[in-house]
C-alpha cells in the first residue's frame, strides 16, 4: 500500500512539479477589479494600468554638478562670470561668448551654455573663471527626456509598487494611481492533535505551528489575509468551514488531511463541494498536494508536515498569488545557481527542496545543505536561508557543482 512518507522511490502517478506549476498558473486567473487610491497608500499594491509618461524627465536640462555653465567654443580663455544659477531659480539670461554662469547640481542649464564643468576643475574669483581643462560638449548635462521622454512607459500595468516604483510615479507628478483590488485569502489548519499556543502541551499534542507560518507567509505580500482558526478532523466541522472560506475569499489555503490516512477528511469532502484534484507530487518534501476549486475560490489543500507547509506554499501557492494579485510573471521565486559548498546527498526520483544556508566560498558566495532535511523538522527550515532545488533525475552532488537557489529573503 502507498503511504506518505519521504522515501526516494519514484511513483509514475506522481505529478512532476513543473506540470502541477503549469496547470495552477494556467488556471489562476487575472484580476479584474481596479480602485484609485492616492499614491502614498498605493505602496505594495500592484499597477492595474500601465502608467505613461505625462511629460519628460528631466522636462528641461541640468547641471549634474556644482560648477559653472559654459560655451565649448570659448575655449579653456577665461570667462567673465556674469550669474548664478541655483535648482529652482533659473539664470534668466543667455550665456555670452567668453562669459559663465556659477551654476548649482539641478539648476536648468541657461541658454547659451553647452557644457558644465565641475567646480574642482577650474579656479574662479568673484569675476573671472579659468578652466584646468577643455570642455566637452553636454559634459556634465542631464539631458531633457533622459530618463523618460513624454508618453513613455514609466510603469506597466502589473508592476508591484516598491519604493523605488512610488518614487518614479511621484517624480511624473501622479497623485493617484489604479491599482488592482486586493485579493482575499482564507486559511485554516485541520487535525484533532493540534493545541493552540500558550498552553502547556497535552499527552499526544502538537502546536498548530502552519497556521502560524501560513499567516506570516502571507503577511509578506500585500493580500487581505482571513485566519479562520484550527478545526478538528470532523468532516462537518470542516465541509463547513470551507465553505465559508470559500464565501469570504477568492483563494482558500488549508494544512493537514490531505494524504490517505483514516482521518484525512479534506479529500473526501472536497469531491463533493468543488472540483480539486489531488496530486501525489514527485518531489520531496512535500508528497500530497490538493488543487481545485470550491465555489468561485480557488483552493490549495497543503500537507500538514511542516516543512512540506512552508515548501509548498513558496513553489505553488506564492506563484497563484501572485498571478491572481495582477502581478506580472515571472510568477515563481526566482533562482541563481550557486556552487556546492559541500556535498548534497541525493537519490533519483523527485525533485528536491532541499534546505540550505549561504555561506562564502573560495570564489565568491556559496551554498551548503542544512543538517536536518526532513519534512517534519523545522529546525532544519528555520535555519535555512535559501531552498535549493535539485532535478528529479540527479543524485549525489559533488562540492562545486552548479545548484540552482531561491533565496528565502529579499529586499524591496
Ligand atoms: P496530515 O497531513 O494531516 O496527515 O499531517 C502530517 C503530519 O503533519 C502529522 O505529523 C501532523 O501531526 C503534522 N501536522 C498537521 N497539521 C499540522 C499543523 N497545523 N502544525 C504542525 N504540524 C501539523
Ligand atoms: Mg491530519
Amino acid at each position: 500500500m502507498a503511504t506518505c512518507c519521504d522515501d526516494n522511490e519514484h511513483d509514475p502517478n506522481a505529478k512532476s512539479v513543473e506540470e502541477a506549476l503549469a496547470i495552477i498558473l494556467a488556471q489562476s486567473r487575472s484580476p479584474e477589479e481596479s480602485m484609485i487610491l492616492p499614491l502614498d497608500l498605493a505602496l505594495d499594491r500592484v499597477l492595474a494600468r500601465d502608467l505613461l509618461a505625462p511629460q519628460a524627465i528631466p522636462a528641461w536640462p541640468n547641471s549634474a554638478m556644482d560648477g559653472y555653465a559654459v560655451r565649448v567654443a570659448d575655449g579653456i580663455s577665461p570667462r567673465k562670470i556674469v550669474g548664478s544659477a541655483y535648482a529652482g531659480r533659473p539664470y534668466v539670461g543667455t550665456v555670452l561668448a567668453g562669459t559663465a554662469v556659477r551654476i548649482m547640481t539641478g539648476a536648468p542649464l541657461p541658454e547659451g551654455a553647452d557644457a558644465v564643468v565641475a567646480q574642482e576643475q577650474c579656479t574662479a574669483d568673484d569675476q573671472t573663471l579659468q578652466l584646468t581643462h577643455y570642455p566637452k560638449q553636454q559634459e556634465n548635462i542631464r539631458g531633457i527626456g533622459e530618463d523618460l521622454a513624454c508618453g513613455d512607459l514609466a510603469l506597466a500595468a502589473g508592476t508591484w509598487l516598491r519604493p523605488s516604483r512610488i518614487a518614479l510615479a511621484a517624480s511624473l507628478g501622479v497623485a493617484e494611481i489604479e491599482v488592482f483590488r486586493p485579493l482575499r485569502v482564507a486559511f485554516f489548519s485541520t487535525g484533532d492533535e493540534l493545541q493552540g499556543l500558550g498552553e502547556s502541551l497535552r499527552f499526544g499534542n502538537i502546536y498548530d505551528s502552519n497556521r502560524h507560518s501560513l499567516l506570516a507567509l502571507l503577511r509578506r505580500l500585500p493580500l487581505e489575509v482571513y485566519d479562520l482558526g484550527r478545526i478538528p478532523d470532523d468532516q462537518e466541522r470542516i465541509a463547513e468551514t470551507l465553505q465559508r472560506a470559500a464565501r469570504m475569499a477568492d483563494l482558500v489555503i488549508t494544512s493537514g488531511g490531505v494524504s490517505v490516512g483514516d482521518a484525512d477528511y479534506i479529500a473526501r469532502l472536497l469531491r463533493d463541494l468543488g472540483s480539486v484534484q489531488f496530486w501525489k507530487m514527485n518531489m520531496k518534501p512535500g508528497r500530497p498536494l490538493a488543487y481545485g476549486r470550491i465555489g468561485d475560490a480557488d483552493f490549495f489543500g497543503l500537507p500538514g508536515n511542516p516543512v512540506s507547509t512552508i515548501v509548498t506554499f513558496y513553489q505553488f501557492v506564492r506563484p497563484a498569488l501572485l498571478k491572481r494579485m495582477g502581478v506580472h510573471a515571472p510568477w515563481t521565486v526566482p533562482s541563481i545557481r550557486l556552487p556546492a559548498a559541500e556535498p548534497f546527498r541525493k537519490k533519483a526520483g523527485r525533485t528536491d527542496f532541499q534546505r540550505g544556508r549561504l555561506v562564502a566560498g573560495e570564489s565568491g558566495l556559496a551554498v551548503a545543505p542544512v543538517k536536518a532535511q526532513s519534512s517534519h523538522i523545522l529546525t532544519g527550515m528555520a535555519l535555512a536561508d535559501c531552498f535549493v532545488i535539485l532535478p528529479a533525475a540527479a543524485t549525489d552532488i559533488p562540492v562545486g557543482s552548479l545548484v540552482d537557489v531561491q533565496l528565502l529573503e529579499g529586499l524591496v
